[in-house]
């Protein structure tokens, strides 16, 4: 069995849920296929949360009315006859009437969920009746039946491979199902989401739950780039990645894929593509355990990072110092990315400045603390690329016009980052493009 994940552009037009259906009929292998909302919806959802936080309600209404007009017009072109139509129809007025009631109750975080929701509902539902009319079998999977986290907000493979595969058993002779990425319950019971993006995450949970034989991303381009395509011209698709460069590279801000999305496959060996439904014959990008290469392949860059120095020339030295500072992050739930240490001070970066307030009063605890919000982490990524010959001085030689706040080497053999500030990160990822990316500087091939 495989999962086939298709994101917001690979739904977003009826012609498209055309094409896929293609792709998924392509051959007789079982399949979970998970769909991502139409493309927009989710930031339009997002924008009507925000409304109704602000309780800005009219404005709320129109955002709402915008967003159903264009359902309307998508299903119009999505069918043709008057029974499946009709069937649409339904599904959009039921979603909609969902999103006017919600104008009429108070914000909370719980509705916020709610609202955000819709969208994968709403794409997998249409989805299914499009099928149902190219006659196409399959079944409808709901995702909050099966794919949960738990207090601390982290799907178990274990707990989702139990519901999971409960479901499936109902449908012995089914072969393809369809399903909602993102969505999910957390341990309240109550509808949650795994992140802006998170529809990767789901195939690769799901990939992991049912021991697929690969977990396919189908997107908008011909898989992982060897820079940012939106902000570097002559990108080129990678087509082998291992599994820790891949983690790397969507950790470290290739939004090709979400953060997380790649240690459920990993972890139980799942091969992952990443494949273009525009162009279906392109290679794409392959992750495995063993990429067979070494050397630089791809630089990443992660912005709305904070960083965050803590002075302290009395107390640095002191053992059970680094303790107490991590201790500081680890009471609210704040994961640091970038470290270094001198002697009189130590340097961290978080994502997540949701707590920053309070972490910075209890680390004025023990010492001087300075705040520089709107960082980069640029992260270029490869196999034991620590072990490549110049590549630092290949690195600082590309960007020695841009001042640099932070260097993380070592840490990971995969990874080498620095940090700058956001309004040079644009530069700094063409000049590393140039610096790293030229004949010379090829990934190594592996003898092995
Ligand atoms: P989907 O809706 O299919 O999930 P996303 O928009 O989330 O698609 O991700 C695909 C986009 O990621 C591409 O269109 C591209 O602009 C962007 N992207 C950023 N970095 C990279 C990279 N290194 N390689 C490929 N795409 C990248
Ligand atoms: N629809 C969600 C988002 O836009 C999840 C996804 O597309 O992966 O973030
Ligand atoms: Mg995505």
């Amino acid at each position: 069995m495989k999962v086939m994940k298709f994101g917001g552009t690979s739904v977003g037009k009826p012609e498209r849920m055309l094409a896929i259906s293609k792709l998924i009929t392509n051959d007789d292998e079982k399949k979970i296929v998970v769909l991502s909302a139409l493309s927009g919806t989710t930031n339009t959802l997002t924008e009507i949360s925000n409304s109704l936080f602000k309780s800005e309600r009219a404005v709320a209404r129109q955002q709402i009315d915008a967003l159903e007009q264009h359902y309307q017009n998508f299903i119009i072109k999505l069918v043709q006859s008057e029974e499946a139509y009709n069937k649409a129809k339904a599904v959009v007025a039921e979603h909609f009437e969902f999103l006017n009631i919600i104008l009429k109750i108070s914000y909370s975080d719980a509705l916020n969920k709610d609202i955000l929701a819709q969208g994968e509902l709403l794409s997998s539902k249409l989805f299914s009746i499009f099928l149902n009319e190219q006659h196409i079998a399959h079944e409808w999977l709901p995702a909050l039946d099966f794919m949960t986290i738990d207090a601390e907000d982290e799907p178990q493979v274990g707990t989702i491979k139990v519901k999971l595969s409960q479901l499936l058993k109902k449908y012995p002779d089914t072969t393809i199902f369809v399903t909602q990425g993102y969505i999910c319950k957390n341990a309240r019971g109550e509808v949650d989401n795994l992140k802006r993006g998170g529809s990767d995450y789901s195939a690769s949970l799901i990939a992991a739950a049912i021991g697929a034989t690969v977990c396919e991303i189908w997107t908008d381009i011909d898989g992982m780039h060897n820079n940012d395509p939106r902000i570097v011209e002559d990108t080129r698709p990678i087509e082998q990645l291992s599994f820790e460069e891949a983690a790397e590279l969507a950790y470290f801000g290739a939004k090709i894929l979400h953060p997380a999305s790649i240690w459920p496959a990993q972890m139980f060996n799942i091969p992952v593509k990443l494949l273009n439904t525009m162009h279906p014959q392109a290679k794409g990008t392959l992750i495995i355990s063993d990429a067979g290469s070494t050397g630089v392949k791809a630089v990443a860059a992660k912005d709305y990072i904070t960083a965050i120095k803590i002075k302290s020339s009395r107390m640095l030295l002191a053992y059970g110092f680094l303790r107490k500072i991590f201790e500081v992050f680890e009471k609210y739930r704040t994961s640091i990315d970038m470290v270094t240490t001198s002697e009189v001070a130590v340097s961290v970066t978080i994502d997540n400045d949701i707590y920053l307030k309070r972490i910075i009063k209890e680390l004025e605890l023990y010492g001087t603390v300075e705040v520089d919000a709107n960082q980069t982490i640029v992260s270029i990524v490869g196999n034991e690329i620590t072990e490549t010959e110049n590549v630092m001085q290949k690195i600082f030689d590309a960007i020695s016009s841009i001042p640099v706040r932070m260097v993380s080497y070592g840490g990971s053999k995969h990874n080498i980052s620095l940090l700058i500030a956001k309004e040079d990160k644009n530069k700094a990822l063409q000049l590393l493009n140039r610096g790293l990316f030229s004949q010379e500087s090829e990934p190594v091939k592996d003898e092995r």
